[in-house]
């Protein structure tokens, strides 16, 4: 039998594992930060229009720039992220997996590095790899907030091409301050004074979800500062895949450089704009998850779980003996959480409240029986 291995694939790709989060047919599914709400009905139906319109104009090529729906987007983020954004500023992609991969292929590559600091979120270390760009895994302390210290000496060391800040932080939940990210960025600039400087990546997936504002109006004047957004949290689809960035226009400009022609399709930028029509609606379900997730932490600590403080639509608790024991055991209950590996700890997604007491309720009796 031919495997992986047998194949001329590129030696850096040898002996690695996909990005696999089990998709498991459980009653509670609370493993991969999905909003647990589907779209309203008066919103599938003007989906439907929209992308009935859409199908009439199917044997042309999308708007290949997406115009209208980076007006929309720069209107929402204007409107909900404290800062003015215009459509220039603004570009969009399939999942801000995609955004995280067109600035790799535009500020990483071979020969380039970028760093993290971990835990966080996989996929920055992963598409990394995927378009040949050095990684480098950088510190936390053991609260999982980023060690600045140590980050500033990392940077001024290695010298990265690029920086990622997950804010609020997958998977511990972690927010990172403005004056964090200010030291970092300027850190990042003084290491790399000899060329134009160092590319910095707010990951803000979970924006949101968070008690502190965006850090979006730090692009102001910074033109290698980048915050990347998606619609799959807040908005409620995932299934979409529908990521975008916000940073200065001459970002946009360079992603042009890789991006591939009309990547974006008719059916997709129609389906987003019918969803940002309907953001007031959406970012009510935000406030009733934020809720959740508030309870979530308070309950497993009055259990006496460790849990980190968590800005995001999940939260980080633990500490087990052998949390992939812990996971089975509450799998076993019918709840998927999430193990990311981070030795003592699991990360679970706030649901419905239905869902949540279901996890709650599985936690309680795992504790008991360890006890
Ligand atoms: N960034 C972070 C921190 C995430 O957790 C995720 C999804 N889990 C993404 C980006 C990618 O999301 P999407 O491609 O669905 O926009």
């Amino acid at each position: 039998m031919t495997g992986i291995d047998d194949l001329p694939i590129r030696d850096e790709l040898r002996g690695k594992s996909p990005y696999g989060a089990p998709q498991l047919d459980v009653p509670v599914r609370l493993n991969t930060n999905e909003n647990p709400y589907p779209l309203p009905e008066s919103l599938v139906a003007r989906i439907a229009e929209r992308v009935a319109e859409a199908a009439r104009r199917l044997n042309r090529y999308p708007d290949r720039d997406a115009i209208e729906l980076r007006t929309e987007l720069a209107a929402y983020l204007t409107r909900t992220a404290g800062h003015h954004v215009t459509t220039a500023q603004v570009w969009a992609a399939n999942g801000s997996n995609e955004i995280i991969q067109q600035l790799l292929q535009t500020f990483g590559g071979p020969g380039r590095t970028a760093i993290g600091f971990e835990p966080s979120y996989s996929m920055h270390a992963l598409i990394s790899r995927g378009t040949g760009t050095g990684w480098l895994a950088g510190p936390r302390r053991a609260d999982f907030t980023i060690d600045v210290d140590a980050a500033l000496a990392a940077i001024a060391e290695h010298r990265p091409d690029v920086v990622f800040v997950c804010s609020p932080n997958n998977p511990t939940g972690t927010a990172v301050d403005a004056d964090t990210v200010l030291r970092l960025y300027d850190a990042a600039q003084a290491a790399r004074a000899d060329t134009a400087g160092a590319l910095v990546v707010v990951d803000e997936a979970y924006g949101e979800f968070s008690h502190r504002p965006s850090l979006l109006p730090l692009i102001e004047g910074r033109a290698n500062l980048v915050v990347s957004r998606t619609m799959s949290k807040a908005f409620g689809a995932a299934g979409l895949r529908l990521g975008y960035l916000a940073a200065h226009p001459a970002v946009v400009d360079a992603v042009q450089l890789v991006r591939l022609p009309y990547h974006l399709s008719s059916v997709t930028q129609a389906t987003a704009l019918a969803a940002l029509e309907h953001t007031d609606t959406l970012l009510t379900y935000v406030e009733q998850l934020k809720g959740e997730r508030d309870r979530i932490v308070t309950e497993l600590r009055a259990m006496g779980c460790e849990v980190t403080d968590s800005d995001a639509n999940f939260v980080q608790f633990g500490r087990f003996d052998d949390s992939h024991a812990a996971w089975q055991a509450i799998l076993d209950q019918g709840v998927l959480v999430r193990d990311n590996g981070v030795p003592g700890w699991l990360r679970v997604t706030a649901g419905t409240p239905a869902e949540n007491d279901a996890f709650l309720d599985a936690v309680r009796a795992l504790i008991k029986e360890t006890n």
